[in-house]
């Protein structure tokens, strides 16, 4: 038969979300399945029962990441990969992460039914706990299993109760005997919403990400001088808010001084003792600061810190910044992001070249072996919510871009 002729199943990819989508449903629409719990385990149970259908040999390792393997007609090469997540945020969306199951396991039930046997095996994985919401970090069997993490530490891992994430795994069945250690990969892509509004603001079908922008994580300590609001006047404060206000409009107005694809974030702060009648005596707050390029988020961090001490000076209120965590920037494997241009000319989709603000299974993944992801449009950009859509056309186009690029990897000899 003619591979290039060859197309998903839309209707039954949609089909297998919304089934998907069931498990763990939200009154408003979304989903709600956090790692490990009994949804997580369900949605794996049914995962697994899809992946035996299609004759795929399922492997579970000690981190709970689940293997699908479509064997290749030569089973001595190593195999191609591709997946995502099955978990989701509290309140999630439909699409993020299941998307990128879901999309490979219709590749393989494609080549199933039209008996194609590729010649390198391709296998499908559900990567435990991308989220990191029920327990943080995010990313982390990709991480155990990149080798980045270690493996007693992520079992270790406590949820707002103190349950253990390696006690739930063993719970939901789902903490394998096979160990959790990476293994050659020819080639890995990841399908998946894009979390933004660029492929549906410039009319796109596919996007091809370059690779994942640099993460820069910095926290900020501000001491004030508390008093009873009503006779203190108002010269000679020392209000450690008021202070951090002023540097929270220096974060948003930094990437456009900056240039570059920068995004600057304070999403987190907590202002003590948060007492309508107290003057704030002390306040904590975060800053996410992303770009292309590693130096300039370096540089704009320098001009902040500049106008975040001369803040804090006028206020005198003593500033204390926490540099947490430092991420570099993370190109994706050149040739693969070209065969995704490729396949995405040669199927009509228009196709475009970006980057990548979110942190992803891939991440890790590209540490170890040729890695690309493949995104598809996020409807007016939401994700992480429960309204998060993407037009089943789209999730279609987006399977039959991963199709032919698994097509042209596994064939490579
Ligand atoms: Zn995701």
């Amino acid at each position: 038969m003619d591979l290039d002729k060859l197309r998903v199943n839309g209707g039954r990819l949609r089909h297998s979300l919304e089934e998907m989508a069931k498990i763990g449903a939200t009154p408003a629409g979304g989903v709600q399945r956090l790692a490990c719990s009994d949804e997580d385990g369900r949605a794996r149970d049914l995962f697994v029962s899809w992946l035996e259908e299609i004759d795929c040999t399922v492997t579970v390792d000690a981190m709970g990441n689940i293997f699908g393997r479509y064997e290749g007609a030569n089973p001595a090469l190593d195999p191609v990969l591709s997946g995502s997540h099955i978990d989701s945020q509290p309140k999630g969306g439909r699409f993020d992460g299941i998307l990128g199951v879901m999309g490979p396991l219709e590749v393989l039930r494609t080549l199933h039914e039209n008996g194609v046997r590729p010649e390198r095996p391709i296998v499908i994985v559900d990567w435990t706990n991308e989220e990191g919401s029920r327990f943080a970090p995010a990313m982390v069997a990709s991480g155990v299993w990149a080798g980045a993490l270690d493996l007693q530490w992520a079992y270790d891992r406590t949820d707002i109760n103190g349950i253990k994430q390696g006690d739930e795994l063993e719970r939901i069945g789902y903490k394998g005997s096979v160990p959790c250690e990476s293994w050659p990969v020819h080639a890995y892509y990841e399908l998946h919403i894009e979390q933004g509004p660029r492929l549906e603001a410039t009319g796109n079908i596919i996007g091809a990400p370059k690779g994942v922008l640099c993460l820069h994580w910095y926290d900020i300590h501000l001491e004030g001088q508390a008093n009873q609001v009503g006779p203190t006047p108002m010269e000679g404060r020392h209000d450690a808010l008021v202070a951090a206000a002023e540097m929270i409009v220096a974060v948003r107005a930094l990437p456009a001084s900056m240039g570059g694809n920068m995004v600057a974030t304070v999403g987190e702060i907590h202002n003590y003792p948060n007492s309508r009648n107290i003057i704030p005596d002390g306040v904590h707050f975060t800053i996410d600061i992303r770009s292309w390029d590693d130096q300039l988020a370096l540089d704009a961090f320098e001009k902040l810190r500049g106008q975040m001490l001369g803040i804090a000076e006028e206020h005198g209120c003593p500033i204390r910044i926490e540099e947490t965590w430092k991420v570099e920037h993370a190109p994706f494997d050149r040739g693969l992001v070209q065969r995704l241009l490729e396949v995405g000319r040669d199927l009509g989709y228009p196709t475009l070249r970006m980057v990548s603000g979110a942190g992803h299974d891939a991440s890790y993944v590209n540490q170890l072996a040729p890695s690309a992801m493949i995104f598809v449009p996020s409807i007016g950009g939401r994700s992480h919510v429960e309204v998060e859509e993407t037009s089943w056309e789209d999730c279609e186009a987006g399977a039959n871009a991963l199709l032919h690029c698994l097509l042209r990897s596994a064939s490579e000899g």
